[in-house]
C-alpha cells in the first residue's frame, strides 16, 4: 500500500517520465525487466505495443558495430569500474535508419535497478563528421588533405607490423610549372586543371589507397601492402598518362607534366612525415630533368637536400659580401655580322664552392625572395658596365645591355622607379636597355601588370620575352603587349638542323613576329650550320657558345675590342 507521500512521489516521477525531452529507462535487474519512457519508444519509432521487455529486445535494436561496446560498458559500471555509464551507440529506428543516441545511466546502490537516460544525438554527430570531413579534405578537390594523409599513412605504416604484413609506398606529385597556368589564364583556369587531374588520378586509384591535396599543386598518394616499387612505379607512369592528355583551358591548349618521387617503407618505425620528405625530395631530383617523370628515394638524396639549405644560407650573404659578379654574353647582329649588345648573367663567386651558375641558385634566390635585391643589384650593375664601356670604348654607342628580371620582381611596386634610378645614377640612356621576361609574366593578364610593362616602354626601354616557346601564351594575342623582340629558346635552336620539327618551330615563330614587328634573337647558337639557317630565315640577332659564351667583364672588354664580324 502507497503512503500519500509515496503516492505523490509516483505522481512526480510520471510526469517526468511522460515530460522529459530524453528518453528515460530502467532496468530490475533482478527480474530482467526494462521500463521505457514514451520518449524513449519515439526515438526508436516504436510504438506503445512493440515489446521491448528485456535488455536482449534492446540490443536488438542496436547497430551491430556498436552492440558490444555498449554490452561491455554497462558490464563495467554494473562491476563498478566505472561511476556512470556514458555511452554512444547507433538504435536503430523504425523506419529503418539509424539514429545516434547517448545512454546515460547509474546503477542504483541498493535497488538493484540501472537506471538513467538516452538522448537523440544524431544531429550533433552529423555536424560532427561534417566538421571532421571539411577538417580533414581540401575544399577544391574533396581529396583528403595533408593532416589526413599523413593520419592515415601512420596508420599504414602500423600496419606493417602484422604479421605478414607488407610494405607502404607514397607517391608525391607535383605539377610543373603549374603557377604559369594561374599566372596567364587565371586561377580559375588553374583551379578547373587541378580539379580535371585529381579526377584523372581518382580513377586510377584501387580501393583502399590514399589519394590526398598536400597543397597547392602537390598531391599525395599511399599504396598499402605493395611487394615493392614497382606498383608505384607502375601507377606513376600512369599518373603521367592522366597529365599528358591534352586539355583546353578557356580556348589555350595546355600540356601538363609533372614530377613524382617515390618512396618505400616496410618498417612501423619509420615516421609518416619522414617518408612523406623521402618522396618529396625524390620528386625534387626528378624536377631537375624535365625528361624524368620519377625518381625513387634514395638516402643520398638527403645529403642533397641538406646541401641545398647550406647554399640557401649562404645565399643571404652573397649580396652584402659582393661575392655576385655578371658576366656578359655577346649578341650578334645577323645583318651587320658585328656584336650588337650583350646579355648581362648572374653568377655568384662563392667563397668554397667557386663560381656557382644561376640555375642552382636563382630558383632557391625566386623561392625566398632574394631575386628582389638582387636584382636590383644587376640592373644597376649591368648599366654601369655599359655606360663604361660606352664611354671608353669607341663604336660602342649603339650597343645595349639586356638584363634578366624574374617574376618576382615584377610583383615589387617599385620596379619602374628602380629602373628609372638605374638609368639616371649611371647615366646609360634609355635605348641602351633591355630588359628580359618571361611569357607568363606578360601574359599574366593583371592591370598592374600591364601598367608596368607600358610605364616601362614608356622610359624608352626595350622588352624582350625571354625562352620564347616554352611557355603557355597564346601567339594571338601577342599584338596586344608593348613588346620590341622575342627571344626564341634555345632548345628549339640547339640542333635545328638535325631535327625538322625544331626548324619548323623556328620558322613560325619568325613568320609571326614579323607579322608583329617584332624583332627576334635566336638564343643557343652552337654551329656555323645553326647560324646560315637563322640567316636565311631572315631572324635578326644570335647568340650562343658559337659566337661566345658568357665573359667576364676584362674578356668581354677585350672581346668588344677586337670582336670578329661574322
Ligand atoms: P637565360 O636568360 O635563358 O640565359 C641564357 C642561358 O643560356 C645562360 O645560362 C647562357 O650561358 C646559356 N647559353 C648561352 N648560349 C648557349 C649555347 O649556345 N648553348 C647552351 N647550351 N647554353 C647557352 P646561365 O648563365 O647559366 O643562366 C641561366 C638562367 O639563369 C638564365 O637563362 C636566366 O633565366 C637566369 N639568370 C641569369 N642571370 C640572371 C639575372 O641576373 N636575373 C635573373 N632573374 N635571372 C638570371
Ligand atoms: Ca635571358
Ligand atoms: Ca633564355
Amino acid at each position: 500500500m502507497n503512503t500519500p507521500n509515496a503516492r505523490e512521489a509516483e505522481e512526480r516521477l510520471e510526469v517526468i517520465w511522460s515530460g522529459a525531452r530524453d528518453g528515460l529507462w530502467d532496468w530490475d535487474l533482478a527480474a530482467d525487466r526494462l521500463r521505457l519512457s514514451a520518449r524513449w519508444r519515439s526515438i526508436a519509432g516504436l510504438a506503445e505495443e512493440d515489446a521491448v521487455a528485456a535488455p536482449p529486445d534492446w540490443f536488438a535494436l542496436v547497430h551491430a558495430q556498436d552492440v558490444d561496446g555498449l554490452k561491455a560498458a554497462i558490464r563495467a559500471h554494473l562491476a563498478g569500474e566505472t561511476p556512470h555509464l556514458e555511452h554512444e551507440f547507433r538504435l536503430r529506428h523504425a523506419d529503418g535508419g539509424w539514429r545516434w543516441v547517448l545512454c546515460r545511466a547509474a546503477k542504483h546502490p541498493t535497488a538493484g535497478l540501472l537506471g538513467g537516460s538516452l538522448t537523440d544525438v544524431t544531429a550533433r554527430r552529423a555536424i560532427e563528421d561534417r566538421l571532421r570531413h571539411q577538417l580533414a579534405h581540401d575544399p577544391l578537390t574533396g581529396l583528403p588533405n595533408r593532416a589526413l594523409f599523413l593520419d592515415r599513412l601512420a596508420q599504414s605504416l602500423l600496419r606493417t607490423r602484422r604479421p605478414g604484413g607488407s610494405p607502404v609506398a607514397v607517391l608525391h606529385l607535383d605539377l610543373d610549372r603549374f603557377h604559369h597556368v594561374n599566372d596567364s589564364l587565371g586561377v580559375e583556369a588553374g583551379d578547373a586543371l587541378l580539379l580535371d587531374i585529381a579526377g584523372g588520378i581518382s580513377s586510377l586509384m584501387r580501393l583502399g589507397d590514399t589519394f590526398a591535396r598536400l597543397e597547392g599543386d602537390k598531391f599525395g598518394i599511399i599504396l598499402d601492402g605493395v611487394r615493392d616499387g614497382q606498383e608505384a612505379v607502375a601507377l606513376a607512369e600512369e599518373i603521367g598518362a592522366v597529365l599528358r592528355r591534352p586539355r583546353v583551358l578557356r580556348g589555350h591548349e595546355i600540356i601538363c607534366a609533372g614530377s613524382i618521387g617515390i618512396a618505400v617503407a616496410a618498417h612501423p618505425l619509420v615516421r609518416a612525415e619522414d617518408l612523406l620528405r623521402d618522396a618529396m625530395s625524390a620528386m625534387h631530383r626528378a624536377k631537375q630533368d624535365s625528361a624524368t617523370l620519377y625518381e625513387i628515394y634514395d638516402p643520398e638524396l638527403s645529403a642533397k637536400a641538406k646541401e641545398r639549405l647550406r647554399l640557401e644560407g649562404d645565399l643571404h650573404h652573397a649580396l652584402e659580401r659582393r661575392e655576385l659578379v655578371l658576366h656578359y654574353q655577346p649578341i650578334v647582329s645577323f645583318a651587320t655580322g658585328r656584336l650588337s649588345g650583350f646579355e648581362a648573367l648572374l653568377r655568384w663567386q662563392h667563397p668554397v664552392r667557386g663560381l656557382v651558375r644561376p640555375d642552382r641558385f636563382i630558383p632557391l634566390a625566386e623561392e625566398n625572395g632574394l631575386i628582389v635585391p638582387m636584382g636590383k643589384w644587376v640592373l644597376v650593375e649591368a648599366c654601369r658596365q655599359m655606360e663604361e664601356w660606352r664611354r671608353g670604348i669607341s663604336g660602342t654607342g649603339d650597343l645595349a645591355m639586356a638584363v634578366n628580371l624574374s617574376a618576382r620582381q615584377f610583383e615589387d611596386p617599385d620596379l619602374v622607379n628602380e629602373v628609372a634610378g638605374a638609368l639616371e645614377c649611371t647615366g646609360l640612356s634609355a635605348r641602351g636597355l633591355k630588359l628580359e621576361m618571361t611569357e607568363s609574366v606578360v601574359m599574366a593578364r593583371t592591370r598592374e601588370n600591364a601598367a608596368t610593362l607600358q610605364a616601362l616602354r614608356d622610359l624608352g626601354v626595350r622588352l624582350l620575352i625571354d625562352d620564347f616557346g616554352t611557355g603557355y601564351s597564346s601567339l594571338a594575342s601577342l599584338h596586344s603587349f608593348p613588346l620590341d623582340s622575342l627571344k626564341i629558346d634555345r632548345s628549339f635552336v640547339c640542333r635545328m638542323e638535325f631535327e625538322e620539327e625544331k626548324a619548323e618551330i623556328v620558322r613560325i615563330i619568325l613568320a609571326l613576329a614579323a607579322k608583329l614587328g617584332l624583332d627576334v634573337v635566336a638564343e643557343g647558337v652552337e654551329t656555323a650550320e645553326e647560324l646560315r639557317m637563322l640567316r636565311d630565315l631572315a631572324c635578326q640577332h644570335g647568340q650562343g657558345y658559337f659566337f661566345s659564351t658568357a665573359l667576364d667583364r676584362e674578356s668581354a672588354s677585350a672581346w668588344i675590342r677586337d670582336a670578329p664580324v661574322w
